[in-house]
Parts: C-alpha cells; sequence; structure tokens
C-alpha cells in the first residue's frame, strides 16, 4: 500500500466556499494519522465581489498577513502555511502580482508599495498555483498554455502546480512535468479531482496521464485531498487507488511523510520552517 502522510492542499472557511476551521481540520489532521497538514486557501479574485486584476484591498486578504501566529505543531500535527494562488495569465502570473497595495489594514500608507502578491505570501510556507479561471486561456496554443506553467513553477514561492488534470487547460504533460522535475517542484494529484470520476472520464485519464508522466521522469507529486470541509482532510482512497494500479513509486511521493515534504521544499529553494 502507498503510504501519504501530509496532506499540503486544504481549506478553511476564509476560503467562504468552505466550510471548517483551523482548529478542526487541525484536528481532522490528527484522526486521519497526518504527520503535516499545509493550509491553503484560496488567493484568487473569486473571493471578494469588487476585487479584480488590477483592484483589491488587503483587508480582504488579511487572513494571509497574520498566519504567523499559528502554532507549528497542533495537536501533534505539523502545520504549514500555504495559499492556493491562481494562475491568471498566460506567462504564469498569479494573481495579486499585477495589483499594488499602497495602504495596511488599517488604512496607513507602506512606505515601500509592493504587489499584493507579495503581501500575501511573504508569511506563507509555499504557494501551490492552479488555474480557476481559464477565460484568459480561450483560443490559445497548446504551447502557450505548456509556457503558462513553466512560468507558475519558475516563480519562487510556487512550490505545487495545483490540480492540473482537471483545470481545462490543455498543455504539453511531458513538458511541464519535466520541468517540475528539474527545479525539484511538485505535480499535484488530487483526491479531489478523482472521487467522483469512478475511474473513467476525461478527468480521471488526464490525472493518469499527469501520474504515468511523474513516474517515468521522476518528478515527485503531492496527493492532497484539496478539502473544503474537515471530514475530507487526509483521506485520499481514489488518488491512492489510481497511483497503486499504475505501480507509482512510494519514493516520488512527497507527502509520503513529513520528513519527505520537508526535504522536498528545502530541494525546491524553499525554507522549511522549524517545529517547535
Ligand atoms: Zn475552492
Ligand atoms: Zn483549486
Amino acid at each position: 500500500m502507498l503510504q501519504n502522510r501530509c496532506d499540503v492542499h486544504t481549506h478553511t472557511l476564509y476560503s467562504r466556499h468552505a466550510y471548517s476551521t483551523l482548529r478542526e481540520n487541525v484536528l481532522a489532521a490528527r484522526e486521519a494519522g497526518l504527520e503535516l497538514l499545509g493550509v491553503a486557501d484560496h488567493f484568487s479574485d473569486m473571493l471578494f465581489p469588487g476585487t479584480g486584476l488590477s483592484r483589491a484591498d488587503l483587508r480582504d486578504y488579511q487572513h494571509f498577513i497574520n498566519m504567523r501566529i499559528w502554532p507549528r505543531t497542533w495537536e501533534g500535527v505539523r502545520l504549514l502555511r500555504g495559499a492556493e494562488a491562481d494562475i491568471r495569465t498566460l506567462d504564469g502570473r498569479l494573481f495579486g502580482q499585477d495589483i499594488e497595495v499602497t495602504k495596511t489594514i488599517t488604512g496607513a500608507s507602506y512606505r515601500t508599495p509592493r504587489s499584493l502578491y507579495e503581501r500575501a505570501v511573504a508569511g506563507c510556507d509555499y504557494v501551490i498555483a492552479s488555474v480557476h479561471y481559464k477565460d484568459f486561456a480561450d483560443g490559445a496554443t497548446l504551447a502557450q498554455t505548456t509556457q503558462m506553467y513553466l512560468g507558475a513553477l519558475s516563480q519562487p514561492k510556487v512550490l505545487v502546480l495545483g490540480h492540473t488534470g482537471r483545470a481545462g487547460v490543455p498543455f504539453d504533460v511531458r513538458e511541464v512535468v519535466g520541468e517540475a522535475a528539474r527545479r525539484h517542484k511538485l505535480i499535484e494529484i488530487n483526491e479531489h479531482s478523482l472521487e467522483d470520476t469512478g475511474g473513467v472520464g476525461r478527468t480521471w485519464a488526464s490525472c493518469r496521464e499527469i501520474a504515468l508522466a511523474c513516474a517515468e521522469l521522476g518528478c515527485q507529486i503531492a496527493v492532497n485531498t484539496d478539502a473544503h470541509v474537515s471530514c475530507a482532510v487526509g483521506r485520499t482512497p481514489t488518488a491512492l487507488a489510481m497511483l497503486e494500479e499504475i505501480h507509482f513509486p512510494q519514493e516520488l511521493v512527497a507527502t509520503r511523510s513529513a520528513e519527505a515534504f520537508l526535504a522536498a521544499m528545502a530541494d525546491a529553494g524553499l525554507e522549511a520552517p522549524v517545529f517547535g
């Protein structure tokens, strides 16, 4: 049986269409036997009406700027601070990178203006880059959508490409997986993408093809739930069954243990946190 002891893509109430608190997710992670939980709420203009690609208010995103108060270990579970940022352009730029923030959450002026993205991810251990809005990719060539994922992978804080098998934007799988392997970054195999497919259909086939390419090209994967409610945290039976069916090597599962995941972070050039 493949082992999976980390879940680094989970959502809390902050994501608005998710339903559990941080503590509920931590307790669910403990119950599921996880060694490490990563909370990566949406960093996206889907959350707040009035937000756009050119305009946003840091007050809507303050969830991300105070995460340092989370305990590093809670109920015996190591806790990582993440964000799931939307990929928003064909060159792989992420939501908030083109929005300048000049005011703090209390309305004072920042001495140094920085982008909303920089402010939000400064306190994150890692970023998952995912496509949710895909209108910008309408009519794009395969070369362009491939470049989109390569661009996202080149961003320093991006550790994982999220649910590429169900984003609905086709791309050159071998090229993107090969680049992720070279950069020591991770491709996500997402339980939520697979659980309702019954082992058939386009999304299943696409996720399976991506996993096969990872096995062949030596790219590590992150097996995550994408849980939007605490009872889903840490439970990835469908993803693991698919991976077992293709004899996916355990050593390429970066989420197999906390130790393996933290080593993967370091290999990707990210600072692994110190756990008290
Ligand atoms: Zn969501
Ligand atoms: Zn997502």
